[in-house]
């Protein structure tokens, strides 16, 4: 039974190994910055209302900023009505948005575009965020993490800059419901790379804390459901890897949010080196 279970994820977590304590006591502390791929996933049952709810509602830290990387074309996410409204209601919380994908297709990954479809596609996306939330923050989140020297040629060229990440909930439609059940030590092997990292001085902090970026999904409904418990793992599982955290532990500040966002993008390194 044991065994099954973990052929089922795929690998085996074992215990972390924690930062030692002088290491750690002259790192600027962690802040998590959440963000979330693939909405907005609208409607009373909708992962982002969902999700929003917590992130303004919990126990850890009241008032999360958070950004949302979208779907601005496809029907059933920002190019129809519904997700338009949900657009609008995630940036009226001060959340910050930006493009995922501008294709009418959805979830197409960019290495498969000749660039000039890419370039008009981002420069669509933004200007479809920028209609309901005023301005999108000027960094992509390329689907399926796929990426190359071409596509972030493009990215440059329409003043974007790619944001990928240090952490990954692994929520993603690929991953299926087993995850889930491991949310907890997978997470905390992904804070102990993020350790790693920190120790090894390869975390650019940020007006000083250092910004840990970890991925989740929105229309994820086990994600959206649980979100409040995820925020309760980040800071169990830091915790467990010896890492300091920031007071608050989550950004609360929209635009401090933006500026740690854009001095990741620009800076191009992250605890993790691939992604699922
Ligand atoms: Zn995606």
């Amino acid at each position: 039974m044991f065994a099954g279970s973990l052929a089922l994820t795929g690998c085996a977590l074992g215990p972390v190994q924690p930062l030692p304590s002088d290491t750690a006591a002259r790192l600027a502390p962690v802040r998590f910055l959440l963000t979330f791929d693939d909405g907005p996933d609208s409607g009373p049952y909708g992962g982002t209302p969902l999700i929003l709810r917590q992130l303004a509602d919990n126990p850890v830290t009241p008032g999360i900023k958070a950004l949302f990387f979208v779907q601005t074309e496809h029907r059933l996410r920002g190019g129809g009505p519904e997700g338009r409204a949900q657009m609008r209601a995630t940036c009226a919380q001060g959340q910050l948005m930006a493009v995922h994908s501008g294709m009418a297709e959805g979830h197409t990954s960019h290495t498969r575009l000749p660039s000039d479809v890419l370039a008009a596609s981002l420069r669509r996306g933004a200007a479809d965020i920028a209609l309901q939330c005023g301005a999108a923050l000027p960094v992509v989140r390329p689907p399926t993490w796929r990426h190359d020297a071409r596509t972030e040629g493009v990215y440059g060229q329409v003043g974007m800059a790619m944001l990928m990440t240090d952490a990954n909930a692994r929520d993603g439609k690929f991953w299926g419901w087993n995850i889930s059940l491991r949310r907890r030590p997978h997470m905390r092997h992904e804070l102990e790379r993020v350790g790693q990292a920190m120790a090894a001085g390869r975390l650019q902090p940020v007006e000083g804390v250092t910004p840990v970026l970890v991925a989740f999904h929105d229309p994820n409904g086990f994600t959206a459901m649980n979100m409040t418990g995820y925020l309760r793992i980040l800071v169990e599982t830091a915790r467990d890897n010896g890492l300091p955290l920031a007071d608050p532990p989550f950004y609360t500040d929209t635009q401090a949010a933006a500026r740690a966002a854009l001095a990741r993008a620009k800076a191009g390194v992250y605890a993790r080196e691939s992604w699922p």
